[in-house]
């Protein structure tokens, strides 16, 4: 019972380091969250050495009363915290990531080669959606299953519902995926449900990016729509990461659907469940169900439009120019700065980004945008004045890549590749970087 530091000074200095970042920096990363203490605690629990292949009641192995009661705790509170009716929904706990939800998803809904439709990578979607290549199938829901994406209308970069109804007419898809990584605008589930019917296809969503936001009930809701769905539980719904998958117990499509789901989450796609996440999972949703919740969200969009609104201010693009829920797209292209010189730099300069597509790239490789989202900054009880000088610090930094980029191998870049590297350089960096950023 030694504690970390003292077994493995290494791995905790690493941890530490870590936290040092997490805390130092602007988090802005939108698929990532700041998790409660009490969600790690149950997380970091003596849960993690229990075997329990199977389902509450129906276990391969003995002991397993409390985690039994565990996942039907959490499954309960999974239920509730969507609002949903337990003699028509149901939900699976179990998956241990978004990617292996929605494979396993996959695998209860349609059979390999079936075909399905999903959101283009470039235009937001998700790789697990059917993503491929001219070159390469890479993703598993390419490989098994033939796929063929929808996308944007690039004159409103909304989703393109018409060109996705008469795409799927003629490519008769067995299963429709909505939901995505990267798209700063509500869905239209009855428009996709109409498809969906027309192709007597089913409809799944994947909510990873705006569970969170679903839950608070501040964007559409898809379960009146669905068949299926899908989140991941670490993104704006705060938990450790995993994913559910939710499945309608009335489908007129399929009746069956809870025991297809289950089954393909075990033993299908994977083992014993990692019964220390069930428990982190169950603490956050506890979490999603207070009054707390609804405030915490709608914070988290009024912070992400306070900044979309403030790099317009600033003159700078955003995809369909604004934001309906806790991202923003920030297209870089007019700046002729491409995602990945603007998401090093602020690497330097503690400001966590991501490069990004966005609509209209020509290749997803070499994305023009970088994906900035607020989850993580209002769970530090950032707010609107506090997101308008971050906006400022992105600002500066454009202004600075700028520079860099004419004057590449300058004093300046030599400057900014000593800052940050060390926690104890890094805090000299941030105000030598308030400096050049003044310069
Ligand atoms: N689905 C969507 C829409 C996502 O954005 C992501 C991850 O970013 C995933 C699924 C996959 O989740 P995970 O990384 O937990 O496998």
């Amino acid at each position: 019972y030694a504690p970390l530091a003292e077994i493995d000074p290494e791995v905790q200095n690493i941890i530490d380091k870590e936290t040092w970042r997490q805390f130092s920096g602007l988090e802005l990363i939108a698929s990532e969250n700041l998790t409660s203490r009490a969600t790690m605690e149950a997380n970091g629990s003596i849960l993690t050495n229990k075997y329990s292949e199977g389902l509450p009641g129906a276990r391969y192995y003995g002991g397993n009363e409390w985690v039994d009661e565990l996942e039907v705790l959490c499954r309960k509170r999974a239920l509730e915290a969507f609002h949903l009716d337990p003699s028509k929904w149901g939900v699976n706990v179990q998956p241990y990531s978004g990617s292996t939800a929605n494979f396993a998803a996959l695998t209860a809904l349609i059979q390999p080669q079936d075909r399905l439709m999903g959101l283009g990578l470039p235009d937001g979607g998700h790789l697990t959606h059917g993503y491929y290549t001219a070159k390469k199938k890479m993703t598993a829901s390419s490989i098994y299953f033939q796929s063929f994406p929808y996308g944007l209308d690039p004159s409103t970069q909304l989703i393109d519902y018409k060109g996705l109804a008469n795409q799927a007419k003629i490519f008769k898809p067995r299963l429709i995926i909505c939901g995505a990584s990267a798209y700063p605008r509500d869905w239209d589930y009855a428009a996709l449900r109409a498809v969906a019917d027309e192709n007597d296809a089913f409809l799944m969503a994947d909510i990873a990016h705006t569970s969170g936001l679903v839950a608070a009930g501040e964007l559409a809701d898809p379960f009146g729509y669905c068949d299926v769905v899908t989140t991941t539980t670490h993104k704006t719904l705060r938990g450790p990461r995993a994913g559910l998958i939710f499945f309608r117990k009335d489908s007129a499509k399929a009746k069956d659907l809870e025991k297809r789901v289950n089954d393909a989450v075990f033993p299908a796609c994977q083992g014993g469940p990692h019964n220390n996440t069930i428990a982190g999972i169950a603490t956050a949703l506890l979490q999603a169900t207070q009054p707390t919740w609804k405030a915490y969200v709608k914070q988290v969009i009024a912070n992400a439009r306070t900044l979309g609104e403030e790099l317009v201010a600033r003159g700078y693009k955003l995809q369909t120019n604004g934001t309906d829920n806790h991202l923003v797209l920030w297209d870089l292209r007019p700046l002729g700065l491409t995602g990945s010189k603007l998401e090093k730099l602020c690497d330097f300069v503690g400001i966590t980004i991501n490069k990004n597509a966005v609509s209209g790239d020509a290749s997803a490789q070499v994305p023009g945008g970088i994906r900035l989202g607020t989850s993580a900054l209002t769970s530090r009880d950032l707010r609107e004045s506090d997101i308008k000088l971050v906006a400022e610090f992105l600002h500066r930094a454009v202004q600075i890549a700028l520079v860099l980029q004419k004057e590449a191998g300058s004093k300046l870049l030599k400057d900014f590749v000593r800052v940050a590297t060390t926690p104890e350089e890094g805090k000299v960096g941030h105000q030598q970087v308030k400096d050049l950023g003044k310069e």
